[in-house]
């Protein structure tokens, strides 16, 4: 089956002084590389998860995505249509089926409109002028739990998982393909985070959506993602599918992100692992293994030889980018991490 999604060696670069200024100082290189050789798929009803700190590269990629951000190289193409070769106007119809949804849910819904307002504006923006906003929104707020008289409030009167649902169900006016969910579950307490993600995994499993999480949240991921890739300084470190990963991950920064996690049962033993410095600056990105500064297992040819991508022995679609795999399985208690969400959650 082809990808509904397909990125290919995405390259995204940010300018980081204007070019007067480089002359001036001498630099060639007034850039930063946000995003540096990515590649993913997303197949329908699929659901992957791009994890790493703040900085990463994750949220560049999805803004790439959807037309916010230029890439300098690389392919996205969106049901088989190449997106970096069409003008904005082609490319048009194919973002109508992808919706973002952002991290901030009241920030991000004008203040000035109320819901209905906000659920029916995606068919004002593409000229969908034949719809019935008021039957469209209650259709919308039904779809995402909400009582129909939400329609005349306006955001300020929303409670933040309240406004999570309103930015899901604006997302799904066009009736998208594909959901980029940008922190999904940033700013609530565990018990709404819980029902977001039940909403997100109810939708995804009757319409049949691809989601795309951008997260630093382990539990968002174990909970609801089936493949997950990490980032760090740009660039893919480890992929594969989440059981996979959270099971055995073969990458020191995964082993590091799973132990900081937090564990909601208070008796089980916690291996923290300290990651020694902070993330290194993109202008100064370390030679080698760019994780060398910060890896409890480095080695002399970690800080001058790149580690190429390399498949698990176990599972061909797990990667990872070490000179030093890691070994062992992880002690984490599934199940219990399993519980630290009310509700059912999909497994
Ligand atoms: Fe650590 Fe070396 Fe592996 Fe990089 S290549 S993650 S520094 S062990």
């Amino acid at each position: 089956m082809s990808a509904l999604l397909s990125v290919q060696d995405l390259r995204v670069r940010f300018r980081t002084m204007g070019p007067i200024k480089a002359l001036a100082i001498g630099t060639k290189a007034p850039f930063i590389d946000a995003v540096c050789g990515v590649s993913f798929e997303i197949h329908k009803g699929e659901t992957l998860a791009l994890v790493g700190e703040s900085g990463s590269g994750k949220s560049t990629i999805a803004r790439t995505i959807i037309g916010l951000q230029r890439a300098v190289s690389g392919s996205i193409s969106f049901d088989g249509q190449e997106l970096t070769e069409l003008s904005a106007a082609e490319r048009k119809p194919y973002l109508r089926r992808m919706a973002m949804t952002f991290q901030d849910p009241i920030g991000s819904l004008s203040p000035r409109l109320t819901v209905r307002s906000l659920l029916t504006e995606p068919f004002r923006i593409h000229g969908l002028k034949d719809r019935d906003a008021g039957a469209e929104a209650t259709r919308l707020l039904r779809m995402v739990g909400l009582p129909a008289d939400f329609v005349g409030r306006y955001p300020h009167r929303l409670s933040g998982g309240q406004a999570r649902r309103v930015s899901i169900a604006r997302a799904l006016a066009l009736n998208p393909d594909l959901i980029i969910a940008d922190e999904p579950t940033a700013g609530l307490d565990v018990s709404v985070q819980g029902e977001v993600l039940n909403l997100l995994t109810r939708l995804q499993d009757e319409l049949g959506i691809a989601i795309l999480i951008i997260t630093h949240n382990l539990n968002v991921v174990r909970h609801i993602t089936d493949r997950m890739a990490i980032m760090y300084l740009g660039r893919f470190i480890e992929v594969g599918s989440t059981e996979r990963i959270f099971h055995q991950p073969r990458h020191p920064y995964t082993e590091a992100l799973l132990a900081a996690n937090p564990e909601p049962d208070p008796d089980a033993v916690i291996n923290r692992i300290e990651l020694m410095g902070d993330v290194p600056s993109l202008m100064r990105r370390p030679s080698g293994c760019e994780f060398h500064t910060r890896c409890r297992y480095a080695q002399d040819i970690c800080s001058h030889v790149f580690p190429e991508p390399t498949a698990s022995r176990e599972d061909a679609h797990h990667s990872f980018k070490c000179h030093f795999p890691l070994e062992r399985e992880t002690p984490m208690r599934l199940e219990q991490r399993r519980l630290s969400l009310a509700g059912p959650l999909r497994k």
